[in-house]
């Protein structure tokens, strides 16, 4: 067997093709190698990171003069082992401490990149995801490494050696298991386990140690960044049963008393306000609130009864408690961010990662932190803030869901599941400042032949008044072009003349439209505007 992890050299540019750092393909014909980089394609089909699972053909070597690619069949190890690699380069800002979520990074990837991983006749079998979480327990203890360990998490899973390629991992692993045979068929009594074998093979074909350092915490740990907005939670869930109460909100935000000169230069320097709609919008805190989607049963509102049904979505699987209980704190507050495009199932075509990346406004918490950090380094004259990362609005993707639905349960009311919006991502905004989720707004398409349905406007309380919902709604009427957009807003809900400064008109009043959803000790009215933007 030809040792997979010698030096080549790449048909191409003539340089030297090394293992796990500068990989390439062998073409089937005349069996020399091409860098990945070096492809007259300029990456492999997919895109994917250490892809090298091809049967290849060089650009010399065909007929029509064209590179020409065939995925090989790959086993679940290869499969599992290139999503974790390609993840770890690609989407490291989703993992938790560096390890992924099997079922909710893992098999995500692989469902949406099927395609990719798979040749064209392969189905998924009915317990495929099964077979993914299997595969990361057998090899567990020498190619991937559990959560377990780590922090107490059996479900997450990273590479144990991150920087061997998948390719060398596969040869590795293919070495090892022929070893195993050959010491068979010498009928030697078995003394080492596959962990053994394979960590015996290792140094044998992988020389440079640099790339057979194990997985480590401590790098990977720098990754989670969530720790300064934890406060905010701890506060918010005190609250329990009281917290949509807007006037005791308000006693809750951070006093903004005595600021620092340091800060007030900042603030000169960064408009506080991101004004491209318009100047002199001044909405009261509550403008934010729910414009949500209940069903009614009321007789005298027939007509909008048959609009909302459809877009109440109500996890039945879990009763509240139960599901407030299932969710970590992280998961409740935090949503990821992927940096790939993500293929929207309603229109077909790849939506954008940001749609926006706000680094100049400065929402009162984001000041409060400024000023924190200025008050810690007080003793240095020359401390200068670090430049803030920035407000990031986006489409809603599969790991904001737990997030957005805990907010909903906690801000709007239990029940409410905004999955379904994962089918239109198109028609969704979401607002991240790094994971934490500081807002959202959802419009339902097509309830009518040409109008879309305002679900959900929501911004984290001491995130508003600096244009976040503003930007959020401006966006989601953008993409309904051509399209009437309508919304019910509580009859004394001040977000009213926000959405009259948009265009919307008031169509009708929708008596006890809230009637079942609001908490007693909400004082917002139960009736409701229907309000229409025409186009
Ligand atoms: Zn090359
Ligand atoms: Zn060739």
């Amino acid at each position: 067997m030809e040792n997979f992890a010698e030096e080549k050299i790449c048909k191409y540019c003539a340089e030297n093709l090394r293992i796990c750092e500068d990989e390439g393909l062998e073409c089937s014909t005349c069996r020399s190698h091409v860098h990945v980089r070096c492809l007259k394609r300029g990456s492999v089909p997919g895109g994917l990171s250490g892809d090298l699972f091809f049967t290849f053909i060089c650009q010399e070597c065909d007929s029509s003069n064209s590179e020409v690619f065939s995925r090989n069949k790959l086993s679940w190890l290869q499969v599992i082992t290139l999503v974790l690699y390609h993840l770890q380069t690609k989407s490291l800002g989703l993992a938790r401490k560096g390890f992924f979520h099997w079922r909710n990074h893992v098999a995500t990837f692989i469902d949406r990149n099927w395609d990719i991983l798979f040749s064209g006749d392969t189905k998924k079998k009915k317990k495929w995801t099964g077979t993914i979480a299997g595969t990361l327990s057998h090899f567990g203890s020498y190619i991937f490494l559990s959560g377990i360990s780590t922090f107490n998490e059996p479900a997450w899973w990273t590479l144990m050696y991150p920087k061997l390629s998948p390719f060398a991992v596969s040869n590795l692993y293919a070495l090892m298991t022929l070893e195993k045979q050959k010491a068979k068929i010498r009928n030697e009594k078995r003394v080492a386990c596959d962990a053994e074998l394979f960590q015996n093979i290792l140094p044998v074909y992988i020389k440079d140690e640099e790339f057979l350092q194990p997985f480590n915490v401590t790098n990977a740990q720098l990754l989670s960044d969530v720790k300064e907005e934890i406060p905010e939670v701890k506060k918010n869930s005190k609250q329990k049963s009281g917290s949509s109460n807007v006037t005791k909100r308000k006693l809750v935000l951070p006093s903004m008393g005595g600021r620092s000169k340091k800060l007030m230069r900042l603030e000169n320097s960064a408009p506080l306000l991101s004004d491209e709609l318009t100047t002199n919008f001044n909405i009261p805190d509550s403008q934010e609130k729910p414009q949500a989607t209940p069903k009614s049963d009321t007789k005298n509102v027939k007509e909008s009864v048959k609009l909302l049904d459809p877009f109440c979505h109500y996890n039945t699987s879990l009763n509240n408690i139960s599901r407030m209980k299932g969710l970590r704190m992280q998961t409740k507050i935090t949503g990821g961010m992927r940096v790939e495009q993500i293929l929207s199932p309603y229109s077909g075509i790849y939506l954008k990662p940001y749609i926006r990346r706000d680094a100049k406004t400065y929402p009162t918490w984001l000041r409060l932190m400024a000023e924190l950090q200025l008050v810690a380094n007080r003793k240095d004259k020359d401390y200068i803030l670090p430049p803030r990362a920035p407000i990031d609005y986006t489409y809603v993707q599969p790991e904001h869901i737990p997030a957005i639905n805990s907010i909903c349960n906690q801000f709007f009311w239990p029940g409410i599941d905004l999955t379904e919006s994962l089918q239109y991502p198109d028609f969704s905004c979401v607002v991240l400042y790094k994971k934490l989720i500081v807002g959202f707004a959802f419009l339902v398409p097509d309830v009518k032949h040409t109008e879309n349905y305002l679900s959900f406007v929501f911004t984290r309380p001491s995130w508003r008044n600096c244009g976040i919902a503003k930007f959020m709604i401006y966006h989601l009427i953008q993409t309904s072009l051509g399209k009437d957009v309508t919304l019910h807003v509580s009859l004394n809900n001040p977000a009213l003349f926000l959405y009259q400064k948009f265009g919307f008109k008031v169509e009708n009043v929708v008596l006890d439209f809230y009637d079942k959803y609001f908490r007693s000790d909400v004082t917002d009215s139960k009736h409701a505007f229907f309000c229409r933007l025409e186009r």
